[in-house]
């Protein structure tokens, strides 16, 4: 990678940084204490991020082993110095706290962030045993196991230390209200920070993860704080989301931070609108206020409380909006709380629950949906607001999802020098350098599907040997076969990977194996099906989804004559999905319209010129620019007329399998007997879909949606980054 800014080290010593928290690696001590100083400014101008996820693993972007790479510097002599080399350069390369795409876009804005310099802390919680790692068994389907792995080893991570006792960690204390006041409940974390480094290392953005198990962590707070969207109960679904929600005021004063926005991405950590209004109270009517307050008092506070809020809404889907008993709520809130929620928190459908994504929608200064027809879908689902429902469509981090293969070719381009920094530059290629640019372009793509046929072989082989010492069934029935008959390179492969949801109808095109079939054999042309992607644990229907995948495989690959092969590659995590966007021929998306909000696995092709073959669904709407790109299918119809509904029966499948099916053969000729139009499709990706979706433009529109006062020169080269394009239909580009 090539480094332009002048700000990067120039030597080793220079990556290391200390301040009253410990004792950094990454960054200088000048870019340390500019982004500190930032982020700590007594007029709060900066952002505090809140997810309940982030994705953002090392082995996938990775600037520091990068520099130590490109410096050739695999040792030193200094012993503490070298720990650090070594961690970097071979560490574990893995922080499991994500389950899909929101916590890979929140990585992916974090990274941009730090790229732009927009002044940001992100707060998140650590899991111990992450998500949940999947082991697939063709008879039993998904087995879900707890991840092992220690941040302790993990680069990009440090524990904060105690500034009083630097030799002891620092202990956080979140005050939870568990049943009756006045007292509340003082529980313990310790805080880690990953530095979420720009691509130049010019930058940084501090991501906050609150630890919460401690050894003496009582249990209520212990099972929440080892798994991610751990759902065995609503207690512990209620709690988990509390200890993010509770935790940020905390942790911003431990820290002396004073971000006077807080983002929410999603409605999760939604309960730190609960503490803003009761200080609000508490400082306009003393130590009882309890007494004091009437509702109007409430509706106040919670005004002023708006000011502070900015919230992006991700999906339509019932499942993702949290509601709770209320029953439940008055167990585990200040009395206060229940006030408040009764007043702000009011499910229109159901007086027994209290529904936090309402609560959200009210409480605000400025919300979005992420893509426009997500924003329309939303208008509609809460008419209250309409008003004010914005888009601001998805990207993805460049830097992070063009492959490595990709990235040299781009890298030896005059007119693509630039992309690095700027996305954008990939607007103005000419017809005539795309020319110059598609042999390149195509090489590394071949290589790229190499890669990715090469792991599945392997894959396929290890599952057969670890039949033996296992007993588990391996996943693909490729396995059992001989290896001859696996999969060749340069045969069209489609590849599909996303959580197994319902709505994202992942069996959709085994509808009708027969009609599948027919159509390869009729074309006599073989095709690659490679899928991945996990259930929710608890998601019994996505869990049969994945075992239809699995049961599948077998007859499309008898009845085709061995044409169709279909793969599940277990495991999905960021770097097979890197492995997956850049290595196959076309990209698959399939979900019922209008449920999914955006979908960024699609984008992510398409930074590596791969098109995209999709419902006409969440982000698709806007990167299909009339073919160019790649090809629709299916129901299209108006949204005030679409079922929102996941019933099996409101899901379309005849329907769109078979507008599939129609539109196969036109894919499989324009691939195999019209290569040179199938490449222009792919140039075309580069051209018109990389400035739009990368997270650079789309960080650019929050930061206008921030309304941040930053100095002149910062704000004019965030504001480039959108000129090309602006999510808010008609809404005129900035000058
Ligand atoms: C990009 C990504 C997702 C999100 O993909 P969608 O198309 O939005 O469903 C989920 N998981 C991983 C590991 C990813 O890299």
């Amino acid at each position: 990678m090539n480094i332009s800014s002048p700000n990067a080290p120039t030597h080793i010593e220079q990556l290391i940084c200390t301040n009253r928290f410990g004792t950094f690696f990454g960054v200088s001590q000048q870019v340390f204490d500019r982004v500190w100083g930032q982020l700590t400014r007594p007029d709060g101008d900066s952002i505090a991020y809140i997810s309940m996820e982030i994705g953002a693993d090392p082995d996938v972007f990775h600037p520091i082993k990068d520099w130590l790479e490109r410096e050739r510097i695999r040792e030193h002599a200094d012993p503490q110095i070298n720990r650090l080399v070594q961690k970097y350069l071979n560490g574990p390369r893995k922080i499991p706290n994500y389950s899909g795409g929101l916590g890979v876009l929140a990585g992916d804005t974090l990274k941009s962030f730090a790229d732009m310099h927009v002044p940001a802390l992100a707060i998140s919680l650590l899991y111990r045993e992450g998500y949940f790692s999947q082991i697939v068994d063709s008879k039993v389907g998904q087995i879900d196991q707890a991840t092992r792995w220690t941040p302790e080893t993990t680069p990009t991570l440090f524990q904060l230390r105690n500034p009083e006792a630097p030799d002891q960690p620092l202990v956080i204390e979140i005050p939870f209200y568990n049943g009756p006041p006045p007292h509340p409940t003082m529980v313990k974390a310790h805080v880690w920070m990953k530095l979420e480094i720009a691509g130049e290392l010019d930058s940084f953005v501090p991501e906050f993860l609150i630890d919460y198990s401690l050894p003496d962590a009582p249990s209520w707070i212990i099972e929440p704080a080892h798994q991610l969207y751990n759902a065995k109960s609503a207690i512990i679904k209620a709690n988990q989301r509390r200890m993010l929600g509770s935790a940020i005021l905390p942790l911003l004063e431990a820290l002396g931070c004073t971000p006077r926005t807080i983002h929410l991405n999603e409605q999760h950590g939604i309960t730190v609108i609960l503490r803003l209004i009761l200080q609000e109270l508490h400082d306009a009517f003393g130590d009882a206020f309890l007494d004091r307050v009437a509702d109007a008092d409430i509706l106040a506070a919670a005004e002023r409380v708006a000011h502070k809020i900015v919230y992006t809404i991700h999906t339509p889907v019932k499942a993702g909006h949290d509601r709770f008993s209320r029953e439940l709520y008055s167990a585990i809130s200040h009395k206060a709380f229940q006030q408040i929620l009764n007043l702000i928190a009011h499910d229109e459908e159901g007086c027994h629950e209290y529904n936090f994504t309402a609560m959200a929608m009210r409480i605000n200064r400025a919300v979005n949906g992420v893509s426009r027809l997500h924003r329309d879908v939303t208008k509609r689902q809460f008419p209250a607001f309409a008003d004010k429902i914005k888009a601001i469509t998805n990207g993805v981090h460049h830097l992070t999802w063009i492959s490595e293969q990709r990235a040299a070719c781009f890298d030896q381009f005059p007119s693509l020098r630039a992309w690095r920094t700027d996305p954008s530059c990939f607007d103005a290629i000419t017809e005539q350098e795309a020319t110059a640019l598609a042999p390149m372009f195509k090489e590394a793509w071949r290589k790229d599907n190499r890669l990715l046929i090469d792991y599945v072989n392997a894959m396929l082989k290890s599952h057969r040997e670890q039949m033996v010492e296992t007993w588990i069934d391996p996943p693909n029935h490729l396995s059992n076969l001989p290896e001859t008959e696996w999969l060749q390179p340069d045969v069209f492969t489609i590849g599909f990977a996303r959580r197994f949801s319902t709505y994202k109808r992942a069996d959709l095109i085994f509808d009708d194996i027969g009609l599948l079939s027919d159509i390869l054999i009729a074309l006599d042309r073989p095709v690659n099906f490679l899928f991945a992607g996990k259930a929710h644990p608890a998601d019994e229907p996505g869990k049969s989804v994945l075992k239809l995948i699995l049961d599948n495989q077998e007859e499309l690959y008898i009845r085709s004559k061995g044409l169709g092969k279909l793969v599940f590659i277990p495991g999905y995590d960021m770097q097979i999905s890197k492995l997956m966007v850049s290595g196959v021929h076309a990209w698959l998306n399939s979900p019922k319209r209008p449920l999914e909000a955006s979908g960024t696995s699609g984008m992510k092709a398409a930074m590596n010129g791969v098109p995209n073959i999709s419902i006409m669904d969440g982000w698709w709407v806007e990167g299909y620019h009339d073919g160019q790109t790649g090809w629709k299918f299916g129901y299209e119809g108006p949204i005030e007329e679409a079922d929102l509904s996941e019933a099996p029966d409101a899901l379309l499948y005849a329907e769109d399998a078979a507008a599939f099916y129609q539109l196969l053969p036109t894919i499989l000729e324009s691939f195999y007997d019209h290569p040179a139009s199938y490449l222009k499709r792919a140039l075309n990706n580069l051209r018109l879909n990389i400035p739009i979706f990368n997270t650079h433009r789309m960080a650019a529109e929050y930061v206008a949606q921030y309304g941040l006062r930053l100095p002149k020169d910062l704000e004019e080269s965030i504001d480039r980054f959108r000129r090309l394009y602006l999510s808010e239909e008609g809404a005129m580009p900035i000058p």
